[in-house]
């Protein structure tokens, strides 16, 4: 990975989805009018607040951001263009969708407003799984949003997939990942599924745990996609994220370079000037803060030294460069293999790290228990 440090991120929260899906932890709520109206009105405002800034990327997600009209899309580009993109340094600017709920125009609309990158939450091209994750799109529109994407010049297209989905099998998760290469996108994310407590899915596990997959049964899926997806020409440039050449994430790997970003809207999380920050996810108080001209509530944290170390050698080892062992001397003042090395020691023998040519970086089986290897470096003191 070249190191040079990145301009920051801008990520516009917006959080209206057309309905719920019952493993979702983000911050979203059901579309209302009234409320997606009010939020953007809130929106605009919360730009206005920040002072003008050279980012490098835009990012739209949610939620369902294309729950909003093309028109407001554009709108809300153009007001943040105005903020941050001043001196023409944004390069790439991204979006996610529903397939359900774009019309090919809105694809020309979306180029015509400056997107450059399309993000389209397919999750499975299963009937069955698509049902089973509460989700209402078939595959054949995903072909179709694909296509329009396309017609309409849209540089990068992305899917999401989501592997160890109750019922789901290793054919089956070879059917979607096949029909996602078929599909000639440019970039693929494959994310486990991951049960958070308070969801409806949690409560469906705690009756029916053996619906869900065990550890083994989840890496059996996650070989399956990094074999498919690496002969299929696609790069493994970060644990869950594949891309055909110059189509990485330009917005996401800033974040794996431990790189500042500004988060607006919603529950959305910033990192600037070595402080952590994360709006309220409760969607009035954000609106009735932004309205009555008051501070957003937000928890914030200034990260010790030594944990931010910590969490740039967490967010580099998800990368397929890893961890350049010179650049963090010079950046941080650290030698990692010296400060860490119980943690190296204990993580190589088992034969999840590996350190070679001045990188630290995972190995195959080391990618799959990832959580486990970067929670290391983060605790450790
Ligand atoms: S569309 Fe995305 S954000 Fe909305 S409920 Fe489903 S998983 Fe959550």
């Amino acid at each position: 990975m070249s190191e040079r440090l990145s301009l920051p991120g801008v990520y516009v929260h917006l959080p209206f989805c057309p309905y719920i899906c019952p493993y979702c932890d983000f911050a979203k709520w059901p579309l209302r009018r009234s409320s997606s109206e009010r939020y953007t009105r809130a929106l605009y405002a919360e730009i206005e607040t920040h002072a003008p800034l050279d980012a490098g990327t835009i990012f739209l997600g949610g939620g369902t951001p294309n729950t909003y009209d093309a028109s407001v899309v554009a709108e809300l580009l153009a007001r943040l263009r105005e903020r941050f993109d001043r001196n023409a340094t944004v390069d790439e600017v991204s979006i996610e969708v529903n397939p359900e709920l774009v019309a090919p125009s809105d694809f020309v609309r979306y180029k015509d407003a400056g997107v450059t990158r399309l993000s389209i939450g397919v999750q499975s091209f299963d009937p069955a799984e698509i049902r089973t994750l509460g989700r209402r799109h078939t595959p054949e529109q995903v072909a179709s949003v694909v296509a329009a994407a396309r017609a309409a010049g849209i540089e990068s297209v992305s899917i999401d997939l989501i592997f160890a989905v109750p019922g789901q099998t290793i054919g089956s998760w070879e059917r979607s990942l096949a029909a996602a290469i078929q599909l000639d996108v440019d970039h693929i994310s494959t994310y486990g599924l991951t049960v958070e407590e308070g969801t409806p899915y949690a409560g469906w596990q705690a009756r029916e745990p053996r619906a869900f997959f065990d550890d083994a049964g989840e890496a059996e899926l996650y070989d399956a996609a990094l074999a498919m997806l690496e002969a299929a020409g696609f790069e493994h440039y970060e644990i869950s994220n594949f891309a055909k050449p110059g189509h990485r994430s330009r917005h996401n790997v800033n974040y794996w370079r431990n790189g500042e970003y500004l988060g607006l809207g919603v529950g959305a999380a910033s990192y600037r000037g070595g402080e952590r920050s994360v709006h309220t996810r409760d969607l009035t108080a954000y609106m009735n803060a932004i309205e009555g001209k008051s501070a957003i509530p937000s928890e914030r944290e200034r990260l010790e030294p030594l944990k931010a170390v910590g969490e740039a050698i967490m967010l580099a080892l998800r990368t397929a460069q890893g961890v350049d062992l010179t650049y963090f001397k010079e950046r941080y003042g650290i030698d990692v293999l010296e400060r860490y090395a119980p943690v190296v020691r204990e993580y190589s023998s088992e034969g999840l790290l590996a350190v070679e040519a001045g990188t630290m970086v995972l190995t195959r089986r080391g990618k799959f228990l990832a959580n486990d290897v970067c929670g290391a470096f983060v605790t450790f003191e």
